[in-house]
Parts: C-alpha cells; sequence; structure tokens
C-alpha cells in the first residue's frame, strides 16, 4: 500500500526559503511549500536559516517527560519549543529546565493559541489514545504540523476526522513510530524491499510486560483496548513492513483467561492473534501485561531475520541467516522527530504518515472482532 503524504500546493521553493528567513514560522508551519527535488541538505538548510523547528509537547508524562525531552537536546533539525499540559506550574518548570518561553506554556484547552506562537511548528501530541484526536484536531486548526504518539486513536472514525482535519488545515500529519528510525527494522524493510531472501511468509512476534499499577492503560474509554493496541500495534506494524507495507486480509485471535481479572476489569490481560496476507503469508503475534515478550522473526525462502529484543528504545540486537546484525544502538526518538523535521523542510512526505496509524487501528479493530466472535474476520481498511 502507498501511502499519499499530506502535502498542499503552494509557493515556490524560493519563496518557501525566504519566508523561513523571515522567520515566517507560522507560514511554514501552515502552508509548507513541497520542495520537488531539493538539492540542499536539511541540516544545512535549517543552520542557513538559523532556527531549528520548533516543537510543543502535549502531555508531560512519562514518555515526553522520560523519551522526547531528552532526545529534543540531541536533535539536529528541531527543538524543545513549548508545552501543553494541564499543570501550568510544571510547564513552567519545564520553560525554565529547557530554556524556552513560558509565553509557549499552553492549557488543553487554549492548544488554539499556538496559532499565534511563530517559535512553533510542530505539535507532539503525548496523551492517552482517545485523547490524541481532539488535541491532533486542535494543533491542525492552529496550523502545526502535527505528530499522534501511537495508537493513533481508539476507533477508525478518529483516524479519519485527524487525517480530513490535517488535510483541511495544509499540515503534515504524522505517527510516532520510531523504529521506521532504527537501523535493524531498515534492514527488515530493506530485505523485504530487495527480496534477497524472498519474500517474508511465516512470521511471529511479541510485546509484553507484567503491568503492576493501575492507569489509563486498563481504562478501555482511554486506551481503546488493553495490551493489544498498546505493544501489539509495534508487531502489526513490522508485520506489515516485512510485507512491503501490505495490510493483512484477515484475522484470527484468541484472549487469554485473565489471571488478575479484578485489575484487568475492562480490557484484555494477553492476546495471541494471526494475520493472513495475500498470498498466504502469516504472522503470528502476542501482546500481554501479564508476561514479558520482546521479538520477532520472519523467515522466507532463502533466509530469515530475528530481532530480539525487538522494539526496544534502545539496544536491539538481531541476526539473519547470514550472521549477527551488527548497527549502532540510535536515539530512536531524536531520529523520528529530525525525520518529520526533514519531511517538512524539504517537503518530502513522511514514511509513517496518519494512513499508516488508521491502517494498523483497522487491523487491531478486526482483532479485536475476531476475539469477540472466534472467527476469521476480513480487513476493513
Ligand atoms: P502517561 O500517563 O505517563 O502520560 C500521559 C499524559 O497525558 C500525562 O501528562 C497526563 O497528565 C496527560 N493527560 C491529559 N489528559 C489526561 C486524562 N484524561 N487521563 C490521563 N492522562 C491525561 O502516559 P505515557 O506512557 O507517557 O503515554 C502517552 C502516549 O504516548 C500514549 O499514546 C502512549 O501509547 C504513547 N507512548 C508511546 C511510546 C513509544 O515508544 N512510541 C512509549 C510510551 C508511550
Amino acid at each position: 500500500m502507498e501511502f499519499p503524504a499530506v502535502l498542499p500546493h503552494g509557493p515556490s521553493r524560493r519563496q518557501f526559503l525566504g519566508k523561513l528567513a523571515l522567520g515566517g514560522a507560522a507560514v511554514l508551519a501552515g502552508r509548507l511549500a513541497p520542495s520537488a527535488g531539493a538539492a540542499e541538505a536539511p541540516d544545512l538548510l535549517a543552520s542557513r536559516q538559523g532556527r531549528k523547528l520548533g516543537i510543543a509537547l502535549v502531555g508531560l508524562g512519562r514518555y515526553a517527560g522520560g523519551q522526547l525531552a531528552p532526545a529534543l537536546q540531541e536533535t539536529r533539525l528541531c527543538r524543545l519549543a513549548g508545552v501543553v499540559t494541564g499543570e501550568r506550574a510544571k510547564g513552567e518548570r519545564w520553560a525554565r529546565e529547557y530554556g524556552f518561553s513560558e509565553k509557549s506554556v499552553y492549557g488543553y484547552d487554549t492548544i488554539g493559541r499556538l496559532a499565534d506562537n511563530p517559535d512553533v511548528d510542530i505539535v507532539y501530541v503525548v496523551t492517552p489514545p482517545a485523547l490524541h484526536a481532539r488535541d491532533v484536531i486542535a494543533a491542525a486548526k492552529a496550523g502545526k504540523h502535527v505528530i499522534s504518539e501511537k495508537p493513533m486513536a481508539t476507533t477508525v472514525a478518529d483516524c479519519d476526522v485527524m487525517i480530513a482535519a490535517c488535510r483541511a488545515a495544509g499540515v503534515m500529519l504524522s505517527i510516532g513510530y520510531r523504529l521506521h528510525f532504527e537501523p535493524h527494522h531498515a534492514e527488515i524493510e530493506r530485505l523485504a524491499r530487495t527480496g534477497e531472501f524472498g519474500p517474508f511468509e511465516r512470521m511471529d512476534g511479541g510485546f509484553g510486560f507484567h503491568m503492576a499499577r493501575s492507569e489509563w492503560r486498563v481504562d478501555k474509554r482511554l486506551a481503546g483496548g488493553g495490551p493489544l493496541p498498546d505493544l501489539g500495534t509495534y508487531v502489526i506494524q513490522e508485520a506489515c513492513r516485512a510485507r512491503r507495507e501490505a495490510a493483512p486480509v484477515a484475522v484470527t485471535a484468541r484472549e487469554a483467561p485473565k489471571l488478575r481479572p479484578d485489575f484487568f476489569k475492562e480490557v484484555e490481560a494477553e492476546i495471541n492473534w494471526t494475520m493472513e496476507f495475500a498470498g498466504g503469508a502469516t504472522c503470528a503475534g502476542f501482546a500481554s501485561y501479564e508476561q514479558g515478550a520482546n521479538r520477532f522473526r520472519a523467515e522466507a525462502p532463502h533466509g530469515w531475520v530475528e530481532l530480539d529484543p525487538a522494539f526496544s528504545y534502545r539496544g536491539i540486537e538481531g541476526r539473519t541467516s547470514r550472521g549477527p546484525m551488527r548497527y549502532p544502538s540510535v536515539n530512536e526518538q531524536a531520529g523520528q522527530m529530525d525525520g518529520f523535521a526533514e519531511c517538512i523542510l524539504t517537503g518530502r512526505p513522511t514514511p509513517v504518515p496518519g494512513e499508516m496509524g488508521r491502517r494498523d487501528i483497522a487491523i487491531i479493530t478486526a482483532i479485536y472482532e475476531a476475539a469477540a466472535s472466534g472467527q476469521r474476520v476480513p480487513v476493513k481498511l
């Protein structure tokens, strides 16, 4: 499947660069000109303009504080320029710590005011999944490019509204799929694209941990489900990638019996599913809030690839039938945010657009339907 870029048509590249030079971030954010065949490297582009693209983080929880804000200290093309939080004092602490203006601290109900803030080019939504649509739509209306964390939303309908809002505003929408910016995973994509081993036909993957404390992740209204959307998304992503971004045609699934029914009142504690791809390839998936798992394996007629750990923030390791994969451990979040900034600066489409996030929610929806019915369910994209 091809993912169209959400790119408006606009002024020429020369005009675009001129507007950047004038510090016209609002113009940049809202009315980006694609620069087909841009010759200039994004680093050069950014440094010539004397500024990095400003990112505002929405929701200052564990992922924003523990991963994204530190990663933004290592990015080449973007920087932390603002926050949206329910706690103003916390936002002001962040402003002092990370060196942005306290005027760039917003509440969830004042995201719209970002429209008047030229320091912010990109809004990165890091709230619980059911709130992504609200925050993405508000950011798009403010004329900012948007990254939504995974899972993109809790329903396909919300994904559609998010995509439509960004398209209407002429801004780009990307999903926080950090593993598209990690070299072991890039090698799986390359092997799939070149067909060196032949097509990957038999795949399996699992991601899980033991969840000890209650939070939004076990609240169906906020999370949309249990470990399937939170962790299973990674297995779904990887299998589709190994199939050159094709979506499965049908799924089967079975929810595991609950060991702690009082803890997991609303969502599954553990789930197994199978994805069937056109031509007969399959992927067996597993996601759990009861036990650890972090692996992916794909077999083709002339070789295989295996990652373990497969989905961690750092330290991914892998082997193929040719031997160990020797790639450095990278800062995935920094690569992901720089990757999006590069798309904005050059007008290239993002490899992880809203349409891909929507595809994954459609697959998750089919998996839940299969688990509930016990039937094989076609995936409706
Ligand atoms: P968290 O609970 O630590 O943070 C959530 C933030 O949202 C908090 O700042 C909280 O105050 C805010 N929030 C606003 N309204 C809320 C509400 N009604 N209920 C609860 N919180 C509310 O969660 P997190 O682990 O940081 O996850 C946030 C998002 O990031 C989720 O979409 C999650 O799936 C995603 N995430 C992605 C990765 C990744 O590797 N890409 C890793 C972890 C989390």
